[in-house]
């Protein structure tokens, strides 16, 4: 079969795309990445050689836990090329540069009552985009590109934020439409923030440990992102992980989905706090670690409403992690030992094998990267032209 110029382009892009995947996890040598990727060790040589050439990755010395001949490891450069991410969050917004590690060189950001239309937020970000840059005295032309993170629902494909809750600011805006003409960059992309934190959830999890997870985020709605074998699962339009409208009570509260007795209703904060009346639920968790009986109670409620739907979730997707960012991030062990308890006792899949609950990586909870990750992900899957 003769390879037209557009399948040797892809087959080149998906090999780098392979040993990128590899090292963005930890270094690695040689004939580990062979062994990983399935390309022959003469493949993985030609392909690291040319991307040491081009200044893409490095050498970094030997690796001494390896018996007999210490071979020589390989990593990525992180600071090659830097992204810019544009975090849109419904208490503020924030502006960050990242290195090709996903670290966090720059940031800034303004809480979202300093703006007053969607367009004033777009121009700020934009301008701060440069401003980063130009005080980091980094080249422009090395910016792959502006990953922009937003809580969904959202039309990825167009760019659009549609009606995300809790920030009726941003209703209906053309996202990436917006930044790419105030900036002129080319490479612009909207992800939803579950989905980002998921995806960088996935990268940091060295040692792919745990491949199928679903990764949660509590504010004013739920959103959520499945990972299953190490890829993000998307669904036929990109709105999967619509956790949050998962119905816990047949004929229970009306939602704006259309749905009754939509989990998000029942376990989102302002929920939680309207149906006990309490203010600081730091306050409440702090108590309940004290054994206060009534604290306990409102921790034990959340468990069981968010247990609920996560059950669902671990039996369709089979999946072995549950990972719970946001609003019940503070001091979580006691909370997310009770969601385990429940899971254990009432998920079909816990008779199988464990489930874990868990708070984030602590490399992830500095939140900032994550816009990033998105733009990251296209690049090192070789599918921007930078
Ligand atoms: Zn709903």
């Amino acid at each position: 079969m003769k390879l037209s110029a557009y399948n040797v382009r892809t087959i080149k892009n998906d090999n780098r795309a392979l040993i990128f995947n590899i090292l963005r996890k930890a270094p690695a040598s040689r004939a580990d990445i062979a062994k990983r990727t399935g390309l022959s060790k003469s493949s993985v040589t030609m392909i690291t050689n040319t991307l040491i050439n081009e200044g893409q990755i490095k050498e970094i010395g030997t690796d001494e836990v390896s018996i007999g001949r210490k071979p020589i490891l390989l990593d990525i450069t992180e600071d090659f090329r830097f992204a810019a991410g544009i975090i849109l969050h419904r208490s503020d917004v924030t502006v960050c540069l990242t290195n090709l590690k996903s670290e966090v060189i720059a940031s800034t950001g303004r809480p979202i009552s300093h703006f007053r239309c969607a367009d004033d937020i777009l121009d700020y970000t934009s301008k701060a985009v440069y401003s980063l840059i130009d005080d980091a005295k980094l080249e422009r032309d090395k910016c792959i590109g502006i990953g922009i993170s937003s809580p969904g629902p959202l039309d990825r494909n167009a760019g659009i934020i549609l009606t995300p809750p809790g920030l009726p600011i941003l209703k209906n805006t053309f996202a990436v439409d917006g930044i790419k003409n105030r900036t002129g960059m080319k490479n612009v992309i909207l992800e939803n923030n579950a989905v980002l934190l998921a995806m960088r959830e996935n990268i940091l999890q060295s040692g792919g440990k745990i491949n199928n997870f679903m990764s949660v985020i509590i504010s004013q709605g739920i959103g959520s992102a499945i990972v299953t074998n190490g890829e993000i699962y998307r669904g036929a339009g990109g709105y999967s992980g619509e956790i949050g409208h998962i119905s816990v009570e047949v004929g229970g509260i009306k939602c704006d989905c259309g749905n009754t007795g939509c989990l998000e209703r029942y376990v989102s904060l302002d929920a939680v706090k309207q149906k006990f009346g309490f203010d600081d639920y730091r306050d409440i968790v702090n108590k309940a670690y004290l054994s206060d009986e009534y604290a306990t109670d409102i921790l034990r409620y959340i468990a069981c409403y968010l247990g609920c739907g996560l059950v669902t979730a671990v039996n369709l997707f089979d999946l072995d992690a549950v990972i719970l960012h946001g609003d019940y991030s503070y001091r979580p062990q006691l909370l997310n030992s009770m969601i385990q308890k429940y899971i254990n006792e009432k998920s079909f899949v816990a008779q199988a094998h464990s489930i874990i609950v868990a708070a984030p990586s602590e490399r992830l909870e500095k939140a900032e990267g994550n816009s990033t990750a998105a733009i990251l992900e296209h690049y090192f899957a070789q599918k921007l032209e930078v």
